[in-house]
Parts: structure tokens; sequence; C-alpha cells
């Protein structure tokens, strides 16, 4: 594999300080591509020291070479997006054109936030009273801890640390410890095209709690910016507490797909397949459950049915496959027994439904006559699975698409008004109307309620990383 192996600390690659390693897999046959260094706690230390020694010299750096270096990183990514891909198909299991569709994704976060690290504004007002001057900066925020998710290896990590560095802080990744050589990958690159010792830093814990309660603890630490699932973000969320550190939070989602009666049914399926099997159903943003009128839902079910059949499945390394592997077997039983539960508690499995027993690899899979409340329509489901439930009654849909923990994202077909009505009832961050997907570098991305708190990408993102200082003048 062509990414590095090792923790990055204080621009150096080292393994880690007890020379223990874990080993990372490719989900399609189990085989191992390597071992990687399993940093310590005093690693992840010596990262966040490494972090704060290199602050006030990046935060000092001109906003235009900071721009410089962001912009190399998008240059190479893309010229290596084929390189780029074919590591994410190998950790993640996710098919070659999700991968490549992800590279390019994550590369673009390089590329817009190049562009907003020469944009960061301030004010300039005048008190009340008319005497005084108040100045309004906006300063980096400090050392800022990221920890991302396996399901976006590249992407999720450029989305905060293409922010961070703009902003001028400087970070400690910690990647997922199933796909830390996409990690490995885009901080080597930050190393390629020349950003200072210190300013990113790469740690990879075998065992994430204590490494990342640790490093919350260190008095340098001033952000964290979490993505995965809410369970673990409540865990954070209380640590950040402690030290009264400003969290960003992606968490999960569970998105409602509701098809009026005045959609287009086949503009609704080619919309719901990328929805819901973009990533092989890994997504945050994935349509969880089907809400769709009973006037279309016949013909609906037949069009997706149809549709997902003909998905190819397979190793993602093959390129003609359109449905490559879960992350691990783990994941891969968790989804399968989902589906299983969900037909004991009176849903009907119409395809799919039967996990392989060799690699990672779960069917499409659509289940009918799913009802609202039950397991498998409030539970992240996370794979190729379609959950139909149906419904007569404009406002029920609208109940039941809002009746979650969640409110991540939310996508509606209809004709226009119907849609856009609609949406604008709906409970969630982002509403997709008559689009299958929304994800874009320059629009803000999160959630509402246990989705999260903070918004990434877009010239948003960038104001995680900052802080206002007031600056009072007399005139
Ligand atoms: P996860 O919460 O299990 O893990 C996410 C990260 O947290 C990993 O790096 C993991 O090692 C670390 N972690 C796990 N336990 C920890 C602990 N006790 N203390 C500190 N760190 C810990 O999530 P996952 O399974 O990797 O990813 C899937 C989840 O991520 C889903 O819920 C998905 O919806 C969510 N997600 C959200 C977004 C978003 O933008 N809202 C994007 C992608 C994924």
């Amino acid at each position: 594999m062509t990414s590095p192996h090792d923790l990055f600390i204080d621009g150096q690659w080292r393994p880690a300080s007890d020379g223990r390693r874990f080993p990372v897999h490719d989900p399609a046959d189990g085989s191992e591509l390597a071992q990687f260094a399993a940093a310590t706690e005093a690693d992840c230390l010596d990262a966040v020291d490494a972090a704060a020694a290199a602050l006030a010299g990046w935060a000092a750096t001109p906003p235009r070479k900071r721009s410089e270096l962001l912009r190399a990183c998008f240059e190479i990514l893309t010229a290596e997006r084929e390189t780029f891909a074919a590591l994410i198909t190998a950790e993640n299991g996710k098919a070659y054109a999700d991968a490549l569709g992800e590279a390019a994704y994550a590369a673009e976060f390089f590329r817009w936030f190049a562009e907003e690290a020469v944009r960061i504004g301030g004010d300039f007002r005048l008190s009340p009273s008319g005497d005084k001057t108040i100045v309004v900066r906006r300063e980096p925020i400090g050392v800022s801890i990221l920890v991302t998710p396996w399901n976006f290896p590249a992407a999720m990590a450029t989305r905060k640390i293409a922010p961070a560095l703009a902003a001028g802080c400087s970070v400690v990744l910690k990647p997922a410890g199933q796909t830390p050589l996409t990690a490995a990958y885009v901080v080597e690159v930050l190393r390629r095209v020349g950003v200072p010792a210190g300013v990113v830093n790469l740690v990879t814990p075998e065992h994430a709690g204590p490494a990342v309660r640790a490093m919350l603890h260190h008095p340098a630490v001033r952000k964290l910016s979490f993505t995965g699932s809410t369970e673990v973000g409540r865990l954070l969320l209380r640590e950040a507490a402690d030290q009264v550190i400003s969290p960003s939070m992606e968490l999960g989602g569970n998105a409602p797909f509701v098809v009026m009666s005045g959609a287009d049914v086949a503009a609704a399926v080619e919309g719901a397949m990328v929805a819901k099997m973009r990533n092989g159903g890994s997504a945050c943003t994935a349509a969880n459950r089907f809400y769709v009128h009973s006037s279309v839902i016949d013909d609906f079910t037949t069009q997706i049915t149809q549709a997902m059949k003909a998905v190819t499945m397979g190793p993602g390394s093959d390129r003609s496959n359109e449905l490559g592997a879960l992350v691990s077997p783990e994941e891969r039983d968790k989804v399968a027994a989902l589906v299983d539960r969900a037909v004991d508690e009176g849903a009907t499995l119409i395809l799919g439904g039967e996990p392989s027993p060799v690699g990672a690899f779960y069917p499409p899979t659509v289940l009918t006559d799913v009802q609202h409340g039950s397991e498998i329509n409030q539970t992240e489901i996370f794979g190729p699975v379609t959950a139909i439930v149906e419904f007569t009654d404009v406002d029920e849909a609208v109940r039941m698409a809002n009746d979650t923990i969640y409110g991540l994202i939310a996508y509606v077909y209809g004709d226009p008004a119907q849609a856009l009505a609609v949406a604008q009832r709906l409970d969630a961050g982002m509403v997709a109307v008559n689009r299958g997907v929304l994800s874009d570098p320059a629009a803000p991305f999160g959630g509402t309620k246990q989705s999260g708190l903070g918004r990434e990408g877009s010239s948003e993102g960038i104001l995680e990383f900052l802080e206002e200082k007031y600056i009072g003048i007399e005139v």
C-alpha cells in the first residue's frame, strides 16, 4: 500500500513508543493490508504538545500562505485521485466509483477552504453612545482534536483539517481504527506540500476512549470536532464539558425519504437509489425510511426493486461492481440481524436479505409493510436496505418523518409546490427537494436534534475554528 503505517507527530512519521501495532483489513476478503502503529496515550499527548508548540507560528502565518498550501493539497489529491480511491476501497470496502467520488469530494474541501482562508472577516461598530469603537476580530480557536469515522475516511478528515488549517489552528487527527491508511495518505500530502511540523499530527490509538479522553484533558486543547455516532458524541460532549472545550458534532442520521402523490415516480426512484445506495448505504445522509403515498406505492416499490436487483455486488477493487463490501463482518452481521428482526416484526422481505458467508457483503434488500416506529424504522441501518412505509395523509407523513431523535437530512419528492411545502415542515438541518444527494463543500452540512451541533463546509465551516475577540477603542 502507498500510505504510511505510522504516527505523524511534530513533522515525523514514527512508530508507537512501545512498538505495538494493530492490523488493518480489506473487508472484501479479510486479508491483512497493513500493521498500523498503535499510539499509546503518551504518544497522543506528544501529538498535542507538538500542536500546541506549532500553534502560534501557524496562526501568524499569512492567510495567503496558508491558502497556497491548502490549494497545493487539492492539486495533489486531484492528480492522485485514482491511487487515493484505490486505498479508500481497500480498507473501507466501498465500490471504486464511490471511492473515486469521495476522493474528489475530499480534495474539494482543500480547494474551498484555501479560498476561505483569505476571507476571514471581522467587524467594526460604533457604540450607541457614539464615543467608543468596537472592533471584532476573528482569531483561531487553538489546538483542535479531530475525530473521524470509517465510512468516509477521506472526506470526513479533509472536511475538518482544511477549515482548521485555513483558520490558523493546529490539529491532532484521530481517524477510525478500521481506516487509518486513508488518513495517513492525507497527512502525508500535507507534509509533502510543506505544512510546518506540528501543525498537523496523526494518532491512531487502538482503543479510542482513553486516548481521546487524555487529549481532551490536555490544557492546550480548545476545540473538539467529532464525526461519528450519536452515542459516542454524547460521551465526548461530557468529556469536552470538563475543560469547557468548544464542540462541533456531526452525528448519526435517520433520514426520511418522502414520496408524495404528485411525484414523478421514475425520478423518485432514481433519487432514492442515490440517497440509499451511495457508499453502500453506509452514510449518515443515507435515506433510511421511505414514506410513500398509497397512490404511488405499488409503482415505486416495483421500480425500486428492479433497480436494486440490477445492482452488481462484489469487491470494490473490481471497478465494474456498484456495491462493495461493508466495512467489516461485524457491520454486515449488524445489518443482517436488523433485517431479520424487522421480518420477525411483520415486515415483508421482497429482495435480498442473505448476507454473504465470505467477505463483509450484504446484498441490496427491499422490505415493505414496515411499521412506523418499528426498530428498523428508528435505527440507522448503515447498509443497502430499503424499508418502505405507506402513508395516505400528508400531515401524517410529516409527523412520522419528524418522529425521530435525529435531524440530519430529509428527502422529499413531489410536484415542486407540494414538495417545497413539505420541505419547510421537515425538522432537519438539510432537506433535499427532488434531489437524491446534497453534499457540497460550498453548503453548510449539519444536523438538528441529536444529529449534532455546528456546521461543516461552506463559509460557516471555518467559523467553527475561529472565535471572536472584541477590542474596544476610545474614539
Ligand atoms: P463511532 O462513533 O463508533 O466512531 C467514530 C470515531 O470515534 C472513530 O474514530 C472511533 O474510533 C472514535 N471513538 C469510538 N468510541 C470512542 C470513545 N469512547 N471516545 C472517543 N472516541 C471514540 O462511529 P463510526 O461507526 O466510525 O461511524 C458511523 C457513525 O458516524 C454513524 O452513526 C454515522 O451516521 C456517523 N456519521 C456522521 C456524519 C455526519 O456528518 N453527521 C458523517 C459520517 C458518519
